[in-house]
């Protein structure tokens, strides 16, 4: 099988053994093209859809009641909602709660734990870190009426792909009072060893947490086992949860009933938040760190959405996961040597959900695979994200999208396109 592992047969041969084929069928596709943006957008499945539906309908008949009453109460839906992605990043049931964005989920847990004092003041990070979580940090960091540019440490990255955990461990000195890293990088999808990290920071009284938008969905995580003291997400990438569907946060039971430092009436024990007493009796577990009202129909499409996850468990699906980027390494290997790309993301099993191809023309031929029906995405100056997803995606569309890459380039029509991004991408 070796020898013919680029070839279309194999590709069929491959989709025919695959456990997680039907799954395929519960997906919108759009219609004639090959989606390879999952990890950007995930997809609706038609179980995400009925639930939509079912908590408008709870809406539109039951009022206020809603909030108590019907199939899916909304009162509750927020902690049911976190019990159920608790197995996704290895976190307890009382640990995990589905609650803000990635952004607003990682303002809440700097307000709550940087507390710089004496020697202890910096903020360490990596410099290849996604924006958002940087300008919170140094906003976070302004807070304290401090200067980004002195506190907020940016591990630096050799290669402008990869980082090194050993040189992160070297950065966690005595005036580090908080870690803030990714799990799987946005752009070269390696990723980092959570479990070494977090034992490094625990060892040095250094409160360590990470961001995991793509991750999770993606790859398992141990982060009790670990002892990484809080992690945050979205869900609308690998958890295909809707565009802006609610995030999500975990936080380690060994700091519950830490204050939290943004609060509101949601972060209440829930048998009490109706009391209206201006004293606030916070929740006792992860529940403490949400604000406000939940987004309800924003949560709605999870109670669908997660049903796939829990049936497969996260192990078979990277295991589908890393066979489709291991059947694109070689289909891009085989077919386009001659045309200068190069490979971003690590080729072993430190690489997530997604490749990276690097190429200098990364923006015309993004445009040029769009029109040819292929979604990708394009990360500026020169990357070409490829997310083949294990729910969604078949051996066949990653043979597809090689031979449509190596028609544009052989065919040069991508010089029918400007070299620049558009105002989303
Ligand atoms: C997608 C992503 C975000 C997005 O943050 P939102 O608050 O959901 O807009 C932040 N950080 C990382 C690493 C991401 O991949």
């Amino acid at each position: 099988m070796i020898m013919y592992s680029h070839t279309l047969e194999y590709a069929k041969v491959l989709d025919q053994h695959d456990e997680l084929a039907s799954y395929r069928e519960e997906f919108y596709l759009p219609s004639g093209k090959i989606y390879m943006d999952g990890n950007s957008l995930g997809l609706l499945s038609q179980r995400a859809e009925k639930t939509l539906l079912e908590l408008l309908d709870s809406w539109k008949v039951l009022g206020i009641d809603g909030w108590t009453e019907g199939a899916h109460p909304w009162f509750y839906l927020a902690e049911q909602l976190g019990e159920r992605m608790a197995p996704l990043v290895g976190g307890k049931k009382t640990e995990v709660i589905a609650t803000g964005s990635t952004t607003t989920n990682l303002h809440q847990l700097v307000a709550t734990f940087y507390r710089p004092k004496g020697e202890r003041t910096k903020i360490l990070a990596d410099e290849l870190n996604f924006p958002s979580d940087i300008y919170a940090l140094q906003s976070q960091i302004r807070l304290h009426g401090l200067d980004p540019e002195e506190h907020l440490i940016r591990v630096k990255s050799d290669d402008g792909l990869t980082l090194d955990e050993t040189r992160i461990i070297k950065a966690m000195t005595d005036e580090v009072a908080l870690i803030i890293l990714p799990s799987v990088l946005y752009r070269s999808g390696q990723v980092l060893q959570m479990k070494a990290l977090s034992k490094a920071a625990n060892e040095r009284g250094i409160i360590i947490g990470f961001d995991l938008s793509h991750s999770v969905g993606a790859i398992p995580h141990q982060l009790h086992e670990w002892g990484a003291d809080f992690a945050f997400w979205c869900t609308y990438k690998h958890l295909n949860g809707g565009p802006g569907s609610v995030g999500g946060l975990f936080m380690n039971e060994r700091h519950f009933g830490k204050e939290a430092g943004l609060a509101g009436w949601f972060g209440s024990d829930k048998s009490k938040q109706f009391d209206m007493e201006h004293t606030m009796t916070a929740a006792s577990d992860a529940g403490a760190y949400q604000i406000g009202t939940p987004h309800v129909l924003n949560l709605a499409p999870l109670l669908g959405s997660l049903e796939m996850f829990e049936e497969l468990g996260m192990e078979k699906i990277r295991a589908k996961s890393l066979e489709l980027t291991q059947f694109m390494l070689n289909c891009i290997k085989a077919e386009l040597s001659e045309y200068m790309f190069s490979i971003g993301n690590p080729v072993d099993s430190s690489r997530g959900g997604h490749l990276l191809l690097l190429h200098e023309e990364a923006a015309r031929i993004c445009q040029a695979l769009k029109a040819e029906g292929v979604i990708p995405d394009f990360r500026a100056p020169d990357g070409i994200r490829l997310a083949p997803v294990a729910l969604y995606n078949s051996f066949e569309d990653v043979w597809q999208t090689v031979q449509i890459i190596k028609k544009i380039m052989k065919e040069e029509t991508y010089k029918d396109y400007p070299n620049e991004r558009g105002i989303v991408a």
